[in-house]
């Protein structure tokens, strides 16, 4: 069985202040104990202030992003241990925002892969096709590709100790009120698997999360959880609402027994 992993990112959105409220509305409503994994993933200015906000709820801190160096002359950079000291656990690679409007490459996103689990945290890659790709019959080899980059230098042992999540995110799906299909979203999840397999072999393939990312919500939670290989959902413009957030936490909470 693996457990869900319900994560929110909220990308460069929130003030302070909105930020632990939307904390202080989660946590008024999570289980306990909680039989998924939730994550919320802030703007690192507000990490501390959300940590604070957290306290003891079973919810982990997430991280957008991380530079690859251990320390240095790198303006602007936060680095692995600086996330670490601050309570991080999950941390995004690869997200279609850094690739396409940050100009991040696959070699940049495998350097910051290696980077986050050899640093002791746990990673959270992001792979997915644009919408031409898909049009043109390319989604495999475009999603196969980032998971080669992306994991060219995480070692088995890191997959194994469960330091290794998978999201996928079409982007032609991320941000656009356009979900992949179920059947759309598991025909992907299931080649990814099968290359983990491949790389890592079948039982530690069997172990890791995918998760599904693309406008997810809660009305659409239900059926994209009920899917075989989609472990969690990694949420962007819901995650920002409180009662969205809580209602797709609600589904997986309800669909778990039977993953
Ligand atoms: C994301 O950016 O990771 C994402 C899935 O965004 P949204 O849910 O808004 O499509």
């Amino acid at each position: 069985m693996r457990k869900f992993l319900i994560a929110g990112n909220w990308k460069m959105n929130l003030d302070r202040a909105e930020s632990v409220d939307l904390v202080s509305k989660i946590t008024a409503k999570i289980p306990s104990p909680c039989p998924v994994e939730i994550s919320v993933i802030p703007t690192f200015l507000h990490i501390e202030a959300v940590k604070d906000a957290l306290g003891a709820a079973a919810v982990q801190l997430g991280a957008q992003n991380v530079y690859f160096e251990k320390k240095g002359a790198f303006t602007g950079e936060v680095s692995v241990a600086m996330l670490r000291d601050m309570g991080v656990k999950y941390v995004l690679a690869g997200h279609s925002e850094r690739r396409h409007i940050l100009g991040e490459t696959d070699e940049i996103t495998g350097k910051k892969a290696q980077a986050i689990v050899t640093g002791g945290l746990s990673l959270i890659l992001c792979v997915g096709e644009t919408l031409e790709q898909r049009q043109s019959f390319k989604t495999v080899e475009v999603v196969g590709r980032q998971l080669d980059a992306g994991l060219a230098h995480v070692a088995a042992a890191n997959a194994e100790s469960g330091h290794l999540v998978i999201a996928y995110e079409p982007v032609w799906a991320i941000g656009t009120g356009l979900t992949a299909t179920p059947a759309q979203a598991q025909e992907v999840h299931a080649f990814i698997r099968t290359k983990l397999a491949e790389k890592y072999g079948q039982d530690t393939a069997q172990s890791i999360r995918i998760q599904y990312g693309g406008s997810a919500k809660k009305s659409n939670a239900a059926e994209l959880l009920a899917q075989v290989d989609i472990d969690g959902l990694l949420i962007g413009g819901a995650s920002l609402m409180a009662e969205e957030f809580i209602g797709i936490v609600q589904a997986a909470v309800a669909a778990q027994p039977g993953h």
